[in-house]
């Protein structure tokens, strides 16, 4: 269940997993970008986390504002639009409930605000339309969400620098889709979905 206790340990999960995949989120985004988006989802990560500390008493929307804020502020580049409008939607849909897929539906639509993009980009979307499906099946573990992210390698880049050297990407997973399976693997540990 999302209460304000589970959020703190999604995101901080989240956190401490961006954290240890830096070098392999950068090495990803070499291959089909500039090699800079474990670099990128760190500052972002970084400021959410002393902005966490510095926050013991907030209630749920505003974890996710916090979440949001952290991202655009410092993350930059396409990725801190794309995950601040994500969470800057998710607070706004938590002043009216809590439920899961409620969150993620508005999380989805503060992405694809942003990015214009479709299934099969090759975009975090990607990861985060496939584990909403699986969630309204019952079915999400570990595994699928990183079969959901491997999947990304054989998908064509349309949107972000990926899609000026979009025929030499296949075999390549998306960077974005990684990180956004690091996020899913949160929340599945934190318990959110669990219980
Ligand atoms: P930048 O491309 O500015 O260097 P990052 O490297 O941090 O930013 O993030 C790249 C990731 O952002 C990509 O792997 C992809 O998943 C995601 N992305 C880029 N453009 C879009 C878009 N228009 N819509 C959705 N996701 C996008
Ligand atoms: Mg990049």
């Amino acid at each position: 269940m999302l209460t304000v206790e589970t959020a703190r340990t999604w995101l901080s999960l989240f956190i401490e997993k961006l954290e240890k995949n830096e070098n392999y989120l950068n090495s990803l985004d070499e291959s089909i970008g500039d090699g800079d988006h474990g670099a990128n989802m760190l500052r972002g990560a970084n400021e959410l986390k002393v902005n966490l500390t510095g926050e013991s008493s907030v209630l749920l929307p505003d974890l996710f504002k916090l979440a949001g804020m952290s991202f655009i502020q410092k993350t930059g580049g396409a990725a801190g639009l794309l995950y601040g409008q994500a969470f800057l939607q998710m607070a706004q849909s938590l002043q009216e409930g809590n439920d899961l897929l409620d969150i993620l539906t508005s999380g989805l639509e503060g992405i694809q605000k942003v990015g214009q993009t479709e299934l099969g980009d090759k975009t975090l979307v990607d990861v985060w339309v496939p584990v909403m499906e699986d969630i309204r099946n019952n079915r999400l573990t570990l595994d699928r969400i990183n079969e959901h992210v491997i999947s990304t390698k054989d998908f064509q880049a349309k949107k972000g620098r990926a899609a000026y050297v979009s025929e030499q990407l296949n075999g390549h997973i998306d960077p974005g889709a990684a990180s956004c399976g690091y996020f899913f693997e949160a929340m599945l540990e934190a318990g959110v979905y669990d219980e």
